[in-house]
């Protein structure tokens, strides 16, 4: 089935508040296995409100319309609803007594103007909405769903979970399964153009994708009759995204982390690991350490901030931080073989990079990081241009790290597995 978002709402045109609201509905219905092909955003105005709720209903089985339910003149979503499917209003004496209850414990006046949110369309279903007066309203006809939200993320968030998605999920019969395959060291951009056909020809099962800080996770979602059925679905689009990511893709288990995919390699390898941070001031090993059984593991960690450390700790020859600067590829791989003689581990780390917002030059830019590691005297760097504030560059920068531990220790292996069969 097919689902289309309508946000009702002036603000939102106009650019006062954000739409959460669609980008909520949007990943729930993915999660729900049902394709959203529009969205749309119009303002409190009955015309052209009318016509986005006609054009939504010749294109899409379920219409999930938010905002626009409140007691005002500009409120005009149900009204205009009930009348796009030719349905009248009547006093729904349920809908009226929470009403007076809901302004009687808040001891509140209830002014003429709030018993129009207790006027429902005739045969519609009511939805509960107990974070504040509007109610929410199903109504169905020929086969067709429409369902009106409140605007306050508050009220529609709640609603939605606890009413309106087990009504969807009645619409269609069946279990919905769900497998996520994530891509670490492709940017999102070039991620989702690998998969771009795959989202516009499938519908069953969905593929959805969503950036997170340096990673990108692509959600299978498949609907079917039992969830023997629904894994089948699924199966051959996760081998397709397994030929084109390749080891790219560092788990397709939900609950495994970047981290955690790299602490279990080092594990599996018996490697130690020590890190030497710059600008990420030790967030590279705060991440390898949330992971459980990191001990094992994790040898040291060290921030190397100034030059003058960077020199007493690692022994970086003056001369050559002079030559080439504090972040530079000379620099990040002097750190990272620094890092392997004074900790002895078998892959070390070096990042050195410019957070901002200061300290940016044209030929070194705000965002230029280069990291470089080391796996069994083998140093692999590179270098990043990331954008975003001080924080986010530094998130990118770990992350992109554990993305270059991945990528070395597998290289280390297929080149040294390689070199023993010649
Ligand atoms: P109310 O009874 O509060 O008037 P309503 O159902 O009429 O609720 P709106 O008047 O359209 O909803 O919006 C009320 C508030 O809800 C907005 O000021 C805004 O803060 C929030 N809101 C509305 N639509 C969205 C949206 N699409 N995304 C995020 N927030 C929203
Ligand atoms: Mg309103």
């Amino acid at each position: 089935m097919t689902v289309e978002i309508i946000s009702v709402g002036t603000e939102i045109l106009l650019g006062n508040i954000v739409n959460t609201n669609a980008a909520y509905l949007a990943e729930k219905c993915a999660a729900l296995g049902l394709s959203c092909f529009y969205q749309d955003v119009v303002g409190d105005n009955e015309e052209r409100l009318m016509g986005v709720i006609r054009t939504a209903l010749s294109r899409a089985d379920i219409l999930l319309i938010s905002g626009g339910l409140g007691p005002t003149q500009d409120d005009l979503t149900k009204e205009v609803a009930a009348k796009a499917l030719g349905k009248e209003l009547y006093l729904h004496e349920p809908s009226k007594r929470m009403i007076e209850e809901f302004f009687q414990k808040r001891g509140i006046e209830i002014t003429e103007n709030n018993w129009k949110q207790a006027m429902m369309p005739v045969g519609c279903i009511v939805v509960e909405n107990p974070n504040g007066t509007a109610p929410g309203v199903i109504m169905e006809d020929n086969g067709r769903h429409v369902v009106l939200m409140p605007g306050p993320p508050n009220e529609l968030m709640p609603m939605f979970e606890n009413s309106i998605m087990p009504y969807l999920n009645e619409l269609e019969p069946g279990i919905i399964y769900s497998q996520t395959v994530k891509v670490c060291g492709v940017g999102e951009s070039k991620a989702e153009s690998m998969v771009e056909d795959l989202i516009n020809t499938q519908s069953n099962p969905t593929i959805a994708t969503y950036a997170k800080t340096g990673e990108v996770h692509l959600r299978v979602t498949a609907r079917a009759e039992d969830e023997k059925e629904a894994r089948k679905l699924v199966k051959p689009i996760v081998k397709e995204l397994k030929g084109r990511f390749g080891n790219n893709i560092y788990t397709t288990q939900e609950e495994i982390t970047l981290e955690k995919a790299v602490v279990d390699l080092l594990l599996a390898n018996h490697l130690t690991v020590c890190t030497v941070e710059s600008c990420t001031g030790g967030m590279l090993a705060a991440r390898l350490i949330n992971v459980a059984g990191v001990s094992e593991v994790f040898k040291s960690g060290y921030i190397t901030y100034s030059n003058k450390a960077k020199r007493r700790i690692l022994g970086i020859k003056k001369p050559l931080l002079e030559k080439y600067g504090a972040v530079s590829p000379e620099t990040a791989k002097e750190m990272a073989k620094g890092a392997a003689i004074i900790s002895k581990a078998d892959v070390t780390v070096g990042i050195t990079g410019i957070a901002g917002p200061d300290g940016g030059t044209d030929e070194k830019p705000v965002g230029l990081v280069y990291i470089a590691c080391n796996v069994c005297g083998r140093t692999n760097v590179k270098k990043y241009n990331f954008s975003g504030n001080r924080m986010k560059i530094r998130e990118n920068s770990v992350s992109a790290a554990l993305s270059l531990m991945r990528e070395s220790i597998l290289k280390y292996y297929s080149e040294v597995t390689f070199g023993s069969n010649k």
